[in-house]
């Protein structure tokens, strides 16, 4: 028998223990996450009101109750009070990190840090429920908001902002989200890229979602999307379709009633958010220009953008797990094709797979042959990790070193608490935001 641990329950976790399974009929997978509940970012990062994208859960659902695969929440590794990953290798064959990119990239300018300016991770995990996010008065007296870079996160934290508390309703949006959102009096959000409409980094289909919102108005300055001479034609086509959305849009008059505006903003970089009372009143961006290569350059021109609210939406950025080499430049795991890389030689029966791996791009299924790279380096090297039947088994070992692992059915007891909860407040299931509540339901009803 081959005993696999898979630290990390999102995609790359998921899509790693199935690969795995699939491959190797004698391997079993224990797939840990420090939180009681599974699937990572597609229930902590997918935005609510993308149910499509959230409706992965069934297939990642499939993977974590496969037979040969088990999972063990509410284990940490690595850290304070977590589980040393060298103890961690010596109840298994091999240890698989699918821990991904746990906190964001740092602007590193002056005045980031002042109240009302927060890292647009933050305000994903607040509406998404996250155990360990603050309810921080995101939007208490914001009329205006910032977001600070134009990827998908971008979207959607902007999307969030103006989306009604109508539409957000019959999603799973924690209820005191969902209060705030619906008592926001902000009237217009300024979504903000560095570079050109060429180079954002979001795709298409989430651009166009921002135009479909009801009551809202999306608002884009033709001279600015002049700034950028190159030819459309000549973009690759994700580019390419941007530019053609963003000039439609920029050609439309103005909805006259729409309670609701979202500008979107770009050769513009944050120089410094300029303070007002204490907390942010605006940002300071100069104003940039095309450099004929993709980049840009300062012009030296400065406009300052009020607002009460700033989302730093700039990237995720993996954090150095203990025991685990760390490259700070990429903040990635140095591999080669998934192998863990100890001053550059390969470490058989470490691995990783996912966002730690490859940094924080690409799209969920992205994960998938990535973890299948991962994996077949893993098989290649059993003949040296070898089958041997080990001397402790993994949960009583947990259990002697003080952690209490949340079983499966001790997730599916929160399902059913986020059913009853979504029952009593006359909507579907509503997430539960808290650890007590979390670790309540999953001990006290599994
Ligand atoms: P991202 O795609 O890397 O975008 C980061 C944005 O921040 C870029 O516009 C970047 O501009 C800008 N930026 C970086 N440093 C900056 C600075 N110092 N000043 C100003 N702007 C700066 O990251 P993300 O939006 O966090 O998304 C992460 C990954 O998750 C992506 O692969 C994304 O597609 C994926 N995702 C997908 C979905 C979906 O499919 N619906 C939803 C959410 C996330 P430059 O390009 O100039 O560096």
């Amino acid at each position: 028998m081959l005993r696999v641990a898979v630290v990390g329950s999102g995609p790359s976790g998921c899509y790693t223990a199935q690969s795995l399974v699939q491959r190797d009929p004698e391997v079993r997978v224990d797939v840990l996450d420090r939180l009681p509940c599974p699937y990572g970012l597609v229930r902590y990062g997918v935005a609510p009101d993308h149910e499509k994208i959230k409706s992965l859960q069934g297939s990642l659902r499939t993977v974590l109750e496969h037979e040969r695969v088990r999972f063990l929440g509410g284990v940490r590794v690595g850290g304070p009070g977590g589980l040393p990953a060298r103890r961690l290798r010596e109840l298994y064959h091999a240890v698989v990190y699918c821990v991904g990119a746990a906190t964001d990239r740092r602007l590193g300018i002056p005045g980031e840090d002042l109240a009302g300016s927060w890292s647009a991770t933050e305000f994903v995990s607040w509406y998404s429920a996250h155990p360990d996010a603050a309810d921080a008065g995101f939007l208490r007296g914001v009329r205006t908001a910032v977001v600070i870079g134009v990827g998908n996160v971008a979207v959607d934290v902007t999307r969030m902002l103006v989306r009604g508390a109508a539409e957000l309703r019959p999603t799973d949006i924690p209820q005191a989200a969902l209060d705030t959102l619906a008592a926001s009096g902000l009237t217009e959000v300024q979504m903000v890229g560095r570079r050109g409409p060429a180079q954002a980094r979001f795709t298409t289909k989430e651009l166009r979602e921002l135009g479909g919102l009801p009551d809202t108005d999306v608002i884009v300055d033709k001279a600015e999307l002049a700034l950028d001479p190159a030819d459309p034609g000549a973009l690759p086509t994700g580019p390419r379709r941007n530019v053609e959305v963003l000039r439609d849009w920029a050609a439309r008059p103005p909805a006259v009633a729409a309670a609701r505006r979202i500008r979107l903003r770009f050769f513009l970089r944050p120089v410094e958010l300029l303070a007002d009372g204490g907390r942010v009143g605006a940002v300071r961006f100069e104003r940039t220009a095309p450099d004929g290569t993709g980049g840009m350059t300062g012009t030296g021109r400065y406009e300052d953008v009020p607002a009460q609210l700033v989302l730093r939406s700039v990237g995720y950025r993996g954090v150095p797990l203990e025991g685990l080499p760390f490259d700070p430049a990429s903040g990635t795991v140095p591999h080669q094709e998934g192998r863990v890389l100890r001053d550059g030689v390969p470490c058989p029966g470490e691995y990783v797979a996912g966002w730690i791996k490859r940094g924080p791009t690409g799209v969920i299924g992205t994960n998938r042959p990535c973890a299948k790279e991962t994996v077949t380096s893993l098989l290649a090297d059993v003949p040296a990790l070898g089958r041997a039947v080990l001397p402790e088994e993994p949960v009583a070992a947990l259990r002697a070193a003080g952690v209490e692992p949340v079983p499966w059915d001790g997730w599916l007891a929160i399902e059913r608490a986020e059913t009853e909860l979504g029952a009593r407040l006359g909507r579907g299931v509503v997430k539960l935001s808290d650890w007590d509540a979390l670790l309540g339901a999953a001990r006290v009803l599994s």
